[in-house]
């Protein structure tokens, strides 16, 4: 054989290993599902536990509420929330214009409210929204080191739905605001094209009803349209669930997908790291290749009837074994 015909022979070789190694197993994204919604409620308005808690329930969704500390009452009622399934996350201490902070405020806005969350609500809670969506260094610094996901306000066109091949900026994930003018029908159309897209939407609430309730209070019918909505189209494949739990679910998803295996005998391993801080507890679903066997800490993982894999992100590590 000619040294060019080998040489040839050998690129076509590692291709087909590369991509061998590569379709093993396939993550699925949004944990299955065709499209991804959150729902999130701002400045701890008492109509959030008054309206938007029991609307919630009766539906069996669930949602993120950010909090701000200085504006936090009956935290009895929002303990409760978070047991009955809802997220907590932070919203700074006493929601500032980030152009009116310094270095020191800058930390404290961020770590105080963090610490009283975390001591209140006995969970470790690491996402956060900026107060009026304003970015700045200072404060990007201080959530990059205690959060492992932020909500920022709206990017241009198709930044606004996060789509599951891309790697969004965790700390400015896009949401899009409600405001009183608008119909169910422009809920309906967020929803419709998530679904369209395969990407996952964030909507950001404050009031309901009364104007007293909140910036942009949502018409309390709106907001039930939309709820009922949401309910309907998770039967078409939407998964409803809170903010940092899809944003853990996503970035797991592209750190075990960026993990290159490494020959061991007969298996390949794959290993990986977890950003810190990072929530425990995140399972991430996938499909094997036929003949390929999966396994995490020296079990083998077997498919549910679905043929869908469940791999645990904390174990740091997958086995393949099995030949294509
Ligand atoms: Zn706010």
């Amino acid at each position: 054989m000619t040294s060019l015909a080998k040489l040839v022979l050998f690129g076509s070789l590692m291709t087909v290993s590369c991509y061998a190694q590569a379709a093993a197993f396939k993550m699925l994204p949004w944990n299955g599902h065709k499209a991804a919604i959150s729902l999130t409620f701002d400045d701890a308005r008492p109509i959030q536990l008054d309206v938007a808690v029991p609307e919630l329930n009766k539906r069996h969704l669930r949602a993120t509420f950010f909090v701000s500390i200085s504006k936090l009452t009956r935290i009895d009622d929002w303990r409760k929330a978070r047991l009955q399934g809802h997220e907590i996350g932070n919203h700074s201490v006493t929601h500032e214009h980030a152009n009116t902070l310094n270095k020191a405020t800058e930390e404290t806005q961020v770590e105080d409210a963090k610490e009283f969350l975390e001591s209140n609500f006995s969970t470790s809670v690491s996402i956060f929204a900026y107060p009026y969506a304003e970015l700045s260094p200072g404060l990007l610094y201080w959530v990059k080191r205690y959060d492992f996901a932020a909500r920022g306000w709206r990017g241009e066109g198709n930044l606004l739905y996060v789509t599951a091949d891309s790697i969004p900026d965790w700390y400015n994930l896009p949401s899009q605001a409600v405001f009183s003018s608008y119909g169910a029908e422009v809920y309906r159309e967020w929803i419709d094209r998530a679904l369209s897209m395969g990407a996952w939407t964030t909507i950001q609430i404050h009031g309901i009803g009364d104007p007293s309730t909140g910036f942009e209070p949502m018409p309390a019918d709106t907001f039930i349209a939309l709820l009922d909505y949401m309910k309907e189209q998770e039967s078409n494949g939407l998964w409803v669930a809170p903010f940092g739990e899809i944003a853990a679910y996503l970035r797991a998803q592209k750190i075990v997908e960026e993990a290159r295996p490494e020959a061991d005998g007969q298996q390949q391993k794959y290993t990986w790291a977890a950003p810190s801080p990072f929530p425990n507890g995140v399972v991430l679903k996938a499909t094997a290749e036929p003949g390929r066997r999966l396994y995490q800490n020296g079990r083998e993982i077997r498919p549910d009837t679905k043929g869908e894999y469940r791999i645990a992100f904390d174990q740091h590590e997958l086995m393949v074994r099995g030949a294509r």
